[in-house]
């Protein structure tokens, strides 16, 4: 089997799953309680905790809440770093876990504002400067590299234009797809609040976070037990939490050498496309993720292709799993694709544990297919 869907979920590593299973096991006490078992639970949860927090440079008094996702620490951040009359903008870029929720945020009454995309998937940093100018808003939300295509923001600048129209402004980031990948270094950032998802990075599915910085204010949208310092209640996963820690650790160790396999991996592709005289057009920029190659291929339909090739055992995806089922496809619309580009969009995402040979199977299956179905 070769797996190019990783963008969509990772397979957990071993030292993850280990993990897992060994505090499932032998630690499966409630940090909450008061007797030993819940102690050494609560010492592994906080341990975990500092652990991703040093992955990104959090600082002492920042916060990390446990989730079940980034997914909740979307809807954590867009409710709970704002109130009721308050103004948001956001990209329309964004994952539909930061974007519906800008919807039910408007429905709620709020002001909210949806940024451009360019050509190359990027925020469009003249509606965005434009928007910024204009009107003073309680809480922007970009993501740092699209789940679809791969483009990255220059999250930083985009910070900085926000904070220099209004200081008061909350920068949040769903840095799902850049965590583990590239450096995502919350201090470096500017930034105030940013999720993250396990699944994403070989962890296990299930388990997320949000980063609220420091004296930012945020207030809980789930109610309970007052677990998370009152900041999220239900009992801890510790099991997914450790687990989670570990992978962002072994993740965060050879992020440069990851990196460089990825866009070898990616490099491949294309170049083996361009040597066979194939026809594709690629959707981002050059300067982004290389974990994430998003083409398409005109007179084909990417779901099609996604079918060939399980039959080989390549999985593959079309656009993002969350928004697969829609037939519209509101990033590629955004960077003003044409309908037959949507629909013969594929979407490869890659991991450590790809190699240049399966990119060269993969290539030359595409290749393969795609000219079948061009010839019907
Ligand atoms: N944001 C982005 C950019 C994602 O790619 C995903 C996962 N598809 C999410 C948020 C949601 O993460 P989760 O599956 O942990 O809810």
């Amino acid at each position: 089997m070769i797996y190019f869907d990783n963008a969509s979920t990772t397979q957990i590593s071993g030292r993850a799953l280990k993990v897992y299973n060994e505090i499932s096991k032998t630690c499966f006490y409630n940090s909450s309680s008061l007797h030993k078992g819940g102690v050494l639970a609560k010492t592994k949860l906080e341990k975990a905790r500092q652990d991703i927090l040093n992955c990104i440079n959090g600082q002492v008094g920042d916060r990390l809440i446990f989730c079940s996702g980034a997914t909740e620490a979307n809807n954590m951040a867009l409710f709970g770093l704002t109130r009721k009359n308050q103004s948001i903008l956001v990209s329309v870029g964004e994952h539909p876990s930061v974007y519906n929720t800008a919807m039910s945020l408007l429905q709620r009454g709020n002001e909210v504002d949806f940024v451009k995309l360019n050509s190359e998937g990027t925020v469009d940093i003249d509606d965005f400067t434009q928007k910024i100018c204009n009107k003073k808003y309680d809480l922007v939300s970009i993501m740092l590299t699209n789940n679809e295509t791969g483009a990255i923001n220059d999250i930083r600048s985009l910070c900085e234009i926000a904070k220099r129209a209004n200081p008061q402004c909350v920068f949040h980031s769903d840095c799902v797809q850049a965590f583990c990948k590239i450096d995502v270094l919350v201090d470096n950032l500017g930034i105030d609040s940013i999720s993250l998802s396990a699944h994403k990075i070989n962890g296990p599915k299930g388990i997320g976070a949000l980063y609220v910085k420091k004296r930012v204010g945020f207030n809980p949208i789930v109610y309970g037990g007052g677990q998370e310092n009152n900041l999220r209640s239900g009992t801890e996963n510790l099991p997914a939490i450790c687990a989670f820690a570990e992978a962002a650790i072994e993740k965060c160790e050879v992020l440069k050498s990851n990196f460089e396999n990825a866009a070898r991996i990616r490099e491949t592709i294309l170049r083996r496309f361009d040597d066979k005289g194939f026809e594709y057009e690629v959707n981002g920029s050059k300067r982004g993720s290389p974990y994430v190659l998003s083409i398409s291929l005109d007179g084909v339909k990417g779901e099609v292709l996604v079918h060939k090739l399980e039959m080989d055992d390549i999985y593959i995806g079309t656009g993002s799993a969350c928004s697969s089922k829609s037939s519209d496809n509101r990033i590629l619309s955004a960077m003003s694709k044409e309908k037959g580009k949507i629909l013969g969009n594929i979407r490869l995402s890659f991991s450590a544990n790809n190699t240049i040979d399966e990119a060269e199977i993969v290539a030359e299956k595409i290749i393969q297919y795609a000219t079948e179905l061009r010839n019907l």
